[in-house]
C-alpha cells in the first residue's frame, strides 16, 4: 500500500498540472462521479489545488466540492499529455480530468468519493491536515499528546494509526522505531513524552526526506541519495531494517527479525540489540 510520502508526490504532481486551469472534461466508470459531474457541471470549473491527507488524495474544485480518493493496494494517479499513449489498459480507468495542457488518469482506484462544500471537516477517515506528518499545519506536539493517549497499546501499531499520524504506513513504521532505536512491541506506557516526541520527529524526517523534489518510488531511509539512479530489486537495500529479515543490523551486525504483529498482523522488522525492550515493558506471547 502507497505511504503517505506516495500519495503526497501523487497530490504534487497532479497539483502542477491541474491547479489553476480551467477543466475541459471530465468522465468517471464510478455512477456517482458521473451523476455528481452533470449536476455541478465541472467543465468550466477549475481545479483549486489538490492536497494529500494521510493517504488520501484531495482535488479541490472552484465550486467548493472536493474529489476525495483512496489508493489502497491498487489505485494510482497517472499524467498524460493529449495524445500520450496510456501506461494501463483503459479497462483500468475510473477517473479522467483533463485541462487543455494535461490528462489525469486514475487507474482502479478502488475508493472516490465527492465531498461537497462543508463535509471535508466531517469526512469519516479522512484526517484533518493537523494530522498529515507532511502536512505544513502538522503538529508535533498534539501528535505526541495522541500517542501517549493509547497507553495499552504497542508504538508500532499507535504508529499507523491515521487519526494518530496520518501517513505513516508500515514500512516507515518499523524505520522509525530503529532510528530512535525504540523497540516495536514496547508498550507507549512504557515510554516517555521525549522518546515520543523523538519518534515524531522521525516520522517527519523520514517522509520529508522522501518526498524531496528527486525521490524516487522506492522509499530510502538508508543510504543517502545513492539508490535514485537506479531501481533497486531488493526494496530492503535502502532501509534500516524493513525487508531485512536474518540480515546484519547496518549498526551492530545482529540479524534483523520479523514478527507480525498487532491486531491487524502487520509485520514488523527491528534489531534486538539496538532497539532493546525497556524494563517494565514485557512482550505478550
Ligand atoms: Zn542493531
Amino acid at each position: 500500500m502507497p505511504e503517505g510520502d506516495t500519495i503526497f508526490r501523487t497530490a504534487r504532481a497532479l497539483g502542477r498540472a491541474l491547479a489553476g486551469k480551467p477543466i475541459a472534461g471530465f468522465r468517471s466508470t464510478y455512477p456517482m462521479l458521473t451523476r455528481f459531474n452533470d449536476d455541478a457541471q465541472l467543465a468550466g470549473q477549475t481545479v483549486e489545488r489538490v492536497e494529500s491527507r494521510g493517504k488520501w488524495l484531495l482535488i479541490h474544485f472552484s465550486g467548493g466540492a472536493a474529489l476525495a480518493t483512496h489508493m489502497l493496494m491498487s489505485g494510482s494517479w497517472h499524467i498524460y499529455r493529449p495524445g500520450e499513449r496510456w501506461q494501463q489498459p483503459r479497462a483500468n480507468m475510473r477517473i479522467v480530468l483533463e485541462n487543455s495542457e494535461y490528462i489525469a488518469v486514475g487507474f482502479r482506484v478502488p475508493v472516490a468519493k465527492i465531498l461537497k462544500p462543508g463535509e471535508l471537516t466531517r469526512a469519516v477517515g479522512i484526517p484533518a491536515a493537523a494530522l498529515d506528518v507532511l502536512n505544513d499545519e502538522f503538529d508535533a506536539e498534539a501528535a505526541a499528546r495522541r500517542v501517549l493517549a493509547h497507553q495499552d497499546e504497542e508504538i508500532a501499531d499507535v504508529l499507523l494509526h491515521q487519526e494518530v499520524l496520518a501517513g505513516v504506513g508500515n514500512v516507515f513504521k518499523s524505520e522509525i522505531c530503529f532510528v530512535t532505536g525504540i523497540n516495536p512491541f514496547c508498550k507507549v506506557a512504557a515510554l516517555d513524552g521525549d522518546r515520543v516526541r523523538a519518534a515524531i520527529a522521525a516520522a517527519q524526517r523520514l517522509l520529508a526526506a522522501n518526498v524531496l523534489e528527486d525521490s524516487g518510488e522506492t522509499i530510502v531511509t538508508y543510504g543517502g541519495r545513492k539508490r535514485r539512479t537506479t531501481h533497486e530489486a531488493d526494496p530492503g537495500a535502502s532501509l534500516w531494517v524493513y525487508g531485512r529479515e536474518g540480515e546484519p543490523c547496518r549498526r551492530c551486525g545482529e540479524p534483523i527479525h520479523r514478527r507480525i504483529q498487532g491486531p491487524d498482523a502487520r509485520v514488523t522488522f527491528w534489531c534486538p540489540r539496538c532497539q532493546p525492550m525497556p524494563d517494565g515493558c514485557e512482550v505478550d506471547g
